[in-house]
């Protein structure tokens, strides 16, 4: 499981163990640098990127699954986008069943 910590004031990031490549290029993307363990944000790094991103990025890594939105159908929470195309529904597993 690969678990991370955030200090918030100096927007630094550590990992538990060597983050995976797809990680590693999406920090650097987001202007991220590695120095001494910790990866410290350049000129130009969003904290939206730490707030959102990582996170989700994260959470697939670790296998888990975290709702898109509502399912379109009948308002349940755990909507997950599904791929159906151009106009990817969000659905929840009961009603993308059902079809
Ligand atoms: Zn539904």
């Amino acid at each position: 499981m690969l678990d991370y910590e955030i200090d918030w004031q100096s927007m630094s990031i550590t990992f538990s163990e060597k983050p995976p490549e797809s990680i590693r290029s999406m920090l650097k993307y987001n202007r991220y640098r590695w120095n001494g363990g910790e990866w410290y944000p350049g000129h130009g790094a969003s904290s939206e990127f730490i707030e959102s991103a990582l996170g989700k990025a994260i959470d697939k890594i670790n296998g888990i699954r975290r709702p898109d939105g509502k399912c379109w159908n009948c308002e349940n929470k755990n909507g997950f986008f599904r791929n159906h195309g151009a106009a990817t529904p969000v659905l929840c597993d009961n009603c993308a069943g059902k079809k």
